[in-house]
């Protein structure tokens, strides 16, 4: 039966149990937050993985996106990168692949990937096409099952595309259009076939796929913005309102969802449209790509999408979409994987510092750390690192002569306070 109706009845399923050890919370409060489809533990029947859950009350998680591209297809570099973004501690990883043989990759992959493993089904369906429009409806949802009966645990499908949002888009002033690559198939297969989405159009029949496998569905985000100048208008408020709608389908029909937001949002857009999102869905868990909170960070953009992550995060976003340096640049290197995950981490734990439910936890943390630098215990330091290696390397590279570290020498503030109040 799918978790979300064992929910309903107050079965206490293990993974369940685990999960609620995991984030602190009992279980028959996180079955009751599950039951309302406030949190999700995407997880396919036919797959034994590490549980996570994400939602409300519970820690932040993370997502790495890996995955070959028509341009450079290296599965034993994907596959490293799936097992580098773990050991990192991605709370989840896609694979995105659009080159090679797609299938064979996804198993390799998956078979590496502990914890919850996504796709987007419609990229294979349409890498199998030599013109978008030529998709047949029935390949929209034969893709779908496919990597369902893989033993997918959730997949991003762009439902939330119908002929009334493309309307909208059409009138936007937008610079960038669409900027999803899953948006930018299926409205290019609505325009070409002057057809609605079969995602939308056959919303219930998608469901009943991926209910008989309890796989996830991420609504995803087709009119993400991709610049600060698109951001916050009209045609992704109305796609925020199709997929408040959808929500509410999942949630009848006893299917877990997520929703994605957005793309490039300025500082003080990222609030009203975290808070504008999790009204319309009733509160279902937001998945957010950072957002980048500039588009002039190239080589950067880790960094700009970690200060987006946690504003939104902040604001009740509870699943963040790691950004590589690569990101409009190029596919990411295995060291660019590690860089995105350890930034969407720090931002996560931010986060978490005052999150309800969380912040106790996580502030022992901070309150450890704080305790080991107050000692000067080094070993402990690096330990409590995001990259121990790193922080170790760093400090040796100009090692202080006592224990303190090079940068303030024997004026060492701490060892200074310290002898003073001694
Ligand atoms: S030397 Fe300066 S930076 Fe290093 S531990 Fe002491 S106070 Fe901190």
């Amino acid at each position: 039966m799918a978790l979300i109706e064992d929910a309903k009845k107050g079965k206490k399923d293990e993974f369940v149990k685990k999960c609620a050890e995991e984030e602190g919370l009992e279980v028959e409060k996180l079955l009751r937050l599950i039951a309302k489809g406030q949190v999700v533990i995407p997880r396919n029947v036919l797959r034994e993985i590490k549980p996570k859950a994400i939602g409300f009350l519970c820690s932040t998680k993370v997502n790495a996106n890996v995955g070959t591209s028509e341009e450079y297809i290296n599965v034993e570099e994907e596959i490293e990168k799936a097992i580098i973004a773990q050991k990192y501690g991605a709370d989840a990883v896609m694979d995105l692949s659009t080159g090679g043989d797609l299938r064979e990759i996804r198993k390799k992959i998956m078979k590496v990937v502990k914890v919850p493993f996504g796709t987007v089904p419609i990229y294979e369906a349409a890498r199998d096409c030599k013109r978008i429009g030529d998709i047949s409806e029935d390949d929209f949802f034969r893709v779908v099952e496919e990597h369902a009966k893989d033993g997918v645990d959730f997949m991003t499908i762009h439902a939330g595309v119908n002929w009334t949002s493309l309307e909208t888009l059409k009138k936007s002033k937008r610079i960038l259009g669409v900027v999803s690559r899953g948006g930018a198939i299926t409205i290019g297969w609505m325009l070409q076939n002057e057809k609605e989405n079969p995602y939308y159009k056959n919303f219930d029949y998608l469901l009943d796929i991926l209910k008989e496998y309890d796989v996830t569905i991420s609504l995803g985000d087709a009119f993400r913005p991709g610049c600060i100048h698109d951001a916050g208008d009209r045609a992704k408020y109305m796609e925020f309102i199709v997929l408040g709608e959808l929500v509410e389908k999942c949630r009848e029909k006893g299917v877990q969802c997520i929703v994605e937001g957005p793309g490039h949002v300025p500082l003080d857009l990222i609030e009203p449209s975290v808070k504008a999102m999790k009204s319309v869905t009733n509160n279902a868990p937001l998945y957010l790509l950072g957002p980048l909170v500039t588009d002039i960070a190239a080589g950067y953009d880790h960094i700009a999408g970690a200060i987006g992550a946690a504003i939104a995060g902040m604001a009740g976003a509870d699943f963040i979409c790691y950004i590589t340096p690569s990101e409009h640049l190029g596919l990411p290197t295995v060291e660019d994987v590690k860089e995105g995950v350890i930034a969407a981490k720090i931002a996560a734990h931010a986060v978490d510092l005052i999150k309800e439910g969380q912040k106790e936890r996580a502030r022992a943390l901070d309150y450890e750390m704080s305790i080991a630098r107050k000692k000067l215990d080094w070993d402990r330091q690096f330990k409590l690192s995001p990259d121990e290696e790193r922080a170790r390397k760093i400090w040796e590279r100009r090692k202080a002569r006592g224990d303190y570290c090079s940068m303030c020498g024997n004026l060492c503030a701490i060892k200074l306070v310290e002898s003073f109040f001694k």
